[in-house]
């Protein structure tokens, strides 16, 4: 590139630039007026019309929808061991389950709502009339005993969550799919001791 073709680009775009410094703002107060007045048209095209685009309308429904289901969930008074592992609707967590095999959806239900063969549950059934996890003997036989505190199983624990023990808050932070891994691990290496079959 030579020195006068730079100086033409050069003066071309400090051109450009007046232009852009002197219309610029008188097209945008242009543009601004002629929305204005639009607005105070009547409309002319296919009715009923809707100022809205579609996806305002999907996304304006979602949020109504999951506003609603949470506060329906929230005054809830039963299902407390539900509630221990979902508070609110996550569209994360929803999505990851729907994908689930049956048999896995049907374990994975049975430990979020406390409707499973742990002996709590079937003691509460009348099936049984121990209600102690058969591991440690020391606590019920529960789903947040089972994947956040009985010390039978804590070194296998430590394996999938990277510490010995967890509390109900600590539960809620981790991936429905972390809680499944560890209660088919159960499943399949104590399946005379940990009652996971499924939802009663
Ligand atoms: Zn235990």
């Amino acid at each position: 590139m030579n020195i006068d073709s730079s100086f033409f680009k050069l003066q071309k775009i400090k051109q450009e630039t007046i232009f852009f410094e002197t219309w610029g703002s008188t097209l945008n107060e242009t543009a601004d007026e002629l929305a204005k007045q639009a607005t105070l048209m009547d409309y002319v095209g296919p009715e009923p019309a809707l100022g809205l685009s579609m996806m305002n309308v999907k996304y304006e429904i979602s949020q109504w929808s999951v506003q609603e289901q949470n506060r329906r969930w929230r005054n809830i008074k039963s299902c407390r061991q539900a509630k221990q592992f979902m508070q609110v609707v996550n569209i994360r967590l929803t999505q990851y389950v729907v994908r689930l095999s049956r048999k896995d959806l049907r374990l994975l239900v049975g430990l979020l709502t406390g409707h499973n063969t742990l002996n709590r549950h079937l003691t509460l059934l009348r099936r049984i009339d121990d209600p102690l996890c058969p591991l440690c003997k020391e606590e019920e036989d529960t789903s947040l005993h089972l994947l956040g505190n009985c010390c039978a199983i804590a070194e296998k624990r430590c394996e999938f969550f990277g510490r010995y023990f967890l509390g109900p808050g600590d539960l809620k932070q981790e991936h429905w799919s972390i809680l499944l891994s560890l209660s088919l691990h159960f499943n399949s290496h104590f399946p005379g001791e940990l009652g996971l079959a499924g939802v009663y």
